[in-house]
C-alpha cells in the first residue's frame, strides 16, 4: 500500500473526529423535545434534518429511553435538550457521552429567562410537604426551583435559535452564512407569531383558568394571561382523589372559566373536576403531541395554545 493510499484511509477513519467543517456532511443533531427540535430544524433549514427523540403523546416528565435513542445519542455531534429537570430520562445518557458530542443544555444558556415554579393557591396541594432542603448547596434545590417549560416564551425561543446557530457555526463553520441566514429567518417567524398572538389573546387577558400541569407560565407572562393553578402538582404523578375534590372547591372561589387538559394526560380527571359546574374544558398541548415535527411545529404549538385559550376563555 502506498503512502497516499494509507493517508487517505487514515483520514477516512479519522473523519468523524475532524472538527472543523472539512466534511461535506452537516452535523448530526439530536433534539429531545418537538418544539425545540422545530427551532433547530429552522436553523438547519435545507442543510440537514435534526433527529427528534420524543414523539407523539410521550411526556418528557415520564418518558423512558429506548435503545434507538441511545444509538442516536452515541452518533450525535450535537445534542440539544432543556436539562435534567425536564428530560429526566436523558440525564444519565448525557453525562456518560464521549467527548465527541457537543451538548447544549438550554436551561444553562445565558440570556434564557427562567421563571420560578409557582407556589401557594391552587398551584400546590393543601397538605404539601415543606420544601426539602438539600445539604449539597451547590446542586441542591435549583432544579426544582425554576420552571423548565421556557420554550413557550417567544424571547426565549429567539435565544434558543441563536445558541443553536452558534453551536452549528462551531461544528460546521463552512456553512456559517447558511446558519446565520436561517437563524435570522427563524427569529423573524417567531416575532411574527408573537405579534399575532398578542393581538389574538388581548380579549381574554385576565380571564381565570386552571391548567393540567404548570407548563404555561412563560406563555401566560408573554400575553398577560391569568393562570390560577394546576390540576397535577407533580406532572410525573396522577393527582389524588383528594386533590380533585380540593380543586372542585377552588373553581368558584377563583372564578375559573376553563380547566385545560393535555393530550399526555387522562382527560377524565379534568371532567371529574368540572362536572356539574359551568366551567369549560379544552386541550392545551405544550410539546405538540399531534403536531408534525419540523420547522413549523413551534409556530403551530404556539398558535394551538392561542386558539385553545381564546376558544375556551373567550365565550361568555
Ligand atoms: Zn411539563
Amino acid at each position: 500500500m502506498d503512502f497516499i493510499r494509507k493517508t487517505l484511509i487514515f483520514a477516512a477513519l479519522c473523519a468523524p473526529l475532524v472538527p472543523f467543517g472539512l466534511s461535506a456532511q452537516t452535523p448530526n443533531v439530536v433534539v429531545s423535545l418537538k418544539p425545540i427540535h422545530s427551532l433547530v430544524a429552522g436553523v438547519m433549514g435545507e442543510a440537514g434534518k435534526p433527529r427528534l427523540l420524543l414523539k407523539g403523546t410521550a411526556s418528557p416528565h415520564t418518558y423512558q429511553m429506548r435503545p434507538s435513542d441511545a444509538r442516536a445519542l452515541a452518533e450525535a455531534d450535537l445534542i440539544v435538550w432543556v436539562g435534567e429537570a425536564m428530560e429526566t430520562f436523558l440525564h444519565r445518557a448525557v453525562e456518560n457521552l464521549g467527548s465527541r458530542s457537543r451538548v447544549v443544555t438550554l436551561h444553562e444558556v445565558p440570556g434564557i429567562h427562567l421563571l420560578r415554579n409557582r407556589e401557594g393557591g391552587i398551584w400546590e396541594d393543601d397538605d404539601h410537604e415543606e420544601p426539602h432542603v438539600d445539604e449539597d448547596e451547590d446542586h441542591g434545590h435549583e432544579h426544582d426551583e425554576y420552571n423548565m417549560h421556557f420554550w413557550l416564551d417567544p424571547a426565549n425561543a429567539g435565544r434558543i435559535v441563536d445558541e443553536v446557530a452558534a453551536a452549528l457555526i462551531f461544528l460546521d463553520p463552512a456553512r456559517t452564512a447558511t446558519w446565520r441566514a436561517n437563524a435570522a429567518a427563524t427569529r423573524k417567524r417567531i416575532a411574527d407569531v408573537h405579534a399575532s398572538l398578542e393581538a389574538r389573546l388581548a380579549p381574554v387577558r385576565g380571564h381565570a383558568f386552571v391548567v393540567f400541569h404548570d407548563a404555561y407560565q412563560y406563555f401566560e407572562r408573554a400575553y398577560g394571561l391569568n393562570g390560577k393553578g394546576a390540576v397535577a402538582v407533580d406532572p410525573a404523578r396522577a393527582p389524588s382523589a383528594k386533590r380533585l375534590v380540593e380543586l372542585r372547591a377552588a373553581l368558584a372561589e377563583h372564578k375559573i372559566r376553563c380547566v385545560f387538559t393535555e393530550p399526555q394526560f387522562e382527560p377524565d380527571l379534568v371532567r371529574t373536576v368540572i362536572e356539574g359546574s359551568d366551567v369549560r374544558t379544552a386541550v392545551l398541548d405544550p410539546v405538540g403531541a399531534d403536531t408534525r415535527p419540523g420547522a413549523d411545529a413551534w409556530i403551530e404549538i404556539m398558535r394551538g395554545l392561542g386558539d385553545a385559550m381564546v376558544g375556551c376563555l373567550g365565550k361568555s
